[in-house]
């Protein structure tokens, strides 16, 4: 395969054999380098970029389907950081038409992930105490530097740190960290995933397009609650002067709109989903 070749399969928006393609970016890829051929080595590593983000796309539809929602949240995730580094090299492959489906993937990726229950995060600080280049190898102090800048292309490679040696300070709980693998698993509690569970029943692919509204209403539990009587969320107070009138009494609510194209039954649905069953 050549490039213009693989180009096309991505601008399909993919191959069902995902790894067959990017053996073929590797097998190219290494003649680019053999002939220090950098632009095309870095053409290359967007390609390969690309193949990784449009199967992870369809992984994490596939574990929803499966109802794997912690691998299927892993998927997003990953998919974000990937966007986020892949972005700055690669506004060629974005284009109005989103041939490649780059931006389409962006958008619902997002959409999907405002469907999960997970709200907490533990998040790690440390002190990296050794790294270095992943270019050339050289290690990095405040006082040494080399001549190649994180996240730039080199020969087909981006430059990063590698970290070997790191002292571990603190875990912290937070609510929106740059990396959203650490998902807190509570015990004895077990999250709500009916949002998302609805909306993939009524899915068949990851690319139909669905449209989402959240909109806060007054929680089920509260809505017969008398000002006098106890608070329905169990603090024994009276609900005039606990959970009355604040965000602890509303509920997300979700909104999903299908446009299925199939004359006008597009389909939209209320339903009320709590973080916890
Ligand atoms: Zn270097
Ligand atoms: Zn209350």
């Amino acid at each position: 395969m050549d490039l213009k070749q693989i180009e096309s399969i991505l601008r399909n928006s993919g191959s069902a054999n995902n790894l067959v393609l990017k053996k073929e970016i590797e097998i190219l890829k290494s003649k680019a380098i053999d002939r220090q051929d950098e632009e095309l080595a870095n053409k290359l590593w967007c390609l390969e970029n690309i193949n990784e983000i449009q199967f992870l796309f369809i992984s994490a539809f596939n574990n929803l389907k499966k109802k794997e929602y912690y691998k299927a949240w892993s998927d997003f995730s990953y998919i974000d950081i990937k966007l986020c580094y892949f972005r700055e090299h690669s506004e060629n492959y974005y284009t109005d038409s989103d041939e490649y489906g780059l931006l389409f993937i962006e958008e619902y990726s997002r959409k999907f992930q405002k469907l999960f229950p997970y709200k907490y995060f533990l998040s790690r600080e440390s002190i990296i105490k050794k790294q270095r280049c992943s270019v050339c190898g050289t290690e990095i102090t405040i006082r040494k530097k080399c001549k190649h800048s994180v996240g730039e292309l080199y020969m087909g490679e981006m430059c990063v740190r590698i970290v070997s040696e790191l002292q571990f300070l603190a875990i912290a709980l937070v609510r929106d960290p740059f990396d959203k693998y650490a998902v807190i698993f509570p015990q004895d509690l077990e999250y709500n995933y009916g949002a998302l569970e609805e909306l993939l029943n009524l899915l068949e692919t990851p690319y139909e397009k669905w449209g989402l509204t959240v909109i806060k209403r007054i929680g089920e539990k509260f809505v017969d609650a008398r000002r006098n009587g106890l608070c329905p969320c169990g603090s024994e107070k009276k609900y005039k002067k606990c959970c009355k009138n604040t965000q602890k009494e509303l509920i997300d609510h979700y909104a999903i709109k299908l446009n299925q194209n199939k004359g006008n039954n597009s389909i939209l649905r209320y339903k009320e989903f709590g973080t916890w069953k």
